[in-house]
């Protein structure tokens, strides 16, 4: 028995999902005449109360797709030091959309309206890039799974109107930000002009993400997926694994919260860790004490089938998802109580 906690990608479709992939009713997509992919797609769009959406392979290229709808070559974006647009999709900011990153040094990936709107450049300065784009990511993913506060998103939104900015949401972990706050989706709908969805962490289909925006916006995402290389066929069986997780996988996210929970309660107790950051979702951050290499931490875990992940500067991460059961978790935190005694 693996215990993979590395993501929460690594989940596998349920039998449940096999049947609604097996049974999915299918069209080119490139002519907008796959049913099951209409389908996903309006059930989001309605969901968050958002105008329009399209399904995307991956989230990087829904993100990238996004970024390159909102800007112009030249210009400039800003986002959090640890966005996953800057750090995690290859450099395709400036590779797809020639644009550059203003990072803010926010607080756990997450930044504020001041630190924003200090980081807009005056739009008539013309030695500087313009500004035209700010990019939030909620729950963040380096920043182990925060959830922003609502109030301070719709102070951004203020600041964007303000200032003629997009306003782009990382929304690959949407759902356990929801769970965990107890948020409407339609909140998030008001308040950004698009927003990327992912089918794959939390609720476990074997591929994708979807785009959601306004019209005015969305006008350009057939045109830009295509550009990038993601105009695809009879993706229902896809996409009907999509519609299966949204009403059969959401509602069990609060377990995995609660097991993340406890393996960061389980972590804080040892005299082996540092530090562990809040756990608010399903990702746990922890840091060794000094005396424990990363290394050796993470191979004598290996030797006991437990697989977990290095973020880089100290920092290990352990991510619960549907695959990783209860007798999985109880043999866990034996296994972190049990270590170097
Ligand atoms: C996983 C993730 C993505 C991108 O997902 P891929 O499907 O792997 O391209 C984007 N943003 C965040 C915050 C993520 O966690």
């Amino acid at each position: 028995m693996i215990i993979d906690l590395r993501s929460d990608t690594v989940t596998r479709p349920t039998p449940g999902m096999m049947q609604a992939i097996m049974n999915a009713e299918v069209g080119d997509d490139v002519y907008k005449e796959d049913p099951t992919t209409n389908k996903l797609e309006q059930k989001l769009t309605d969901m968050f109360g958002m105008d329009s959406a399209l399904f995307f392979p991956s989230g990087s290229m829904a993100n990238q797709a996004a970024i390159k709808m909102h800007t112009q070559p030249g210009e400039q974006l800003i986002a959090d030091k640890w966005a996953h647009v800057f750090n995690y999709e290859g450099g395709g900011v400036s590779f797809n959309s020639g644009v550059s990153c203003k990072l803010i040094d926010g607080n756990r990936g997450m930044v504020t309206a001041a630190q924003v709107e200090e980081n807009i450049n005056p739009p008539d300065f013309y030695h500087s890039p313009l500004t035209s784009l700010v990019c939030l990511e909620n729950t963040t993913n380096k920043g182990g799974g925060a959830c922003y506060d609502f109030s301070e998103i719709e102070k951004i939104r203020q600041v964007c109107d303000k200032h003629e900015l997009g306003f782009h949401l990382d929304g690959a972990r949407i759902w356990n930000a929801l769970e965990a706050q107890k948020q409407n989706p339609r909140d998030y709908g008001k308040v950004f002009d698009t927003i990327s969805v992912c089918l794959s962490k939390g609720l476990g289909t074997p591929m994708g993400s979807v785009l959601l925006g306004k019209n005015e916006i969305m006008k350009k995402a057939m045109r830009v997926r295509k550009v990038l290389g993601g105009g695809m066929r009879q993706i229902g069986f896809m996409t009907a694994a999509g519609i299966y997780a949204l009403d059969n996988h959401r509602n069990r996210l609060a377990e995995d919260h609660k097991k993340a929970s406890e393996i960061s309660e389980m972590l804080a107790k040892q005299s082996y860790v540092k530090k562990v950051e809040s756990t608010e979702t399903n990702i746990v951050i922890f840091y060794l004490a000094e005396a424990i290499s990363e290394e050796k931490f993470m191979n004598d875990l290996l030797q006991k089938s437990v697989k977990i992940s290095s973020m880089g500067q100290g920092k290990l991460r352990i991510v619960t998802h549907f695959d990783y059961t209860d007798a999985m978790h109880e043999k866990l935190l034996q296994m972190l109580s049990d270590y170097n005694k």
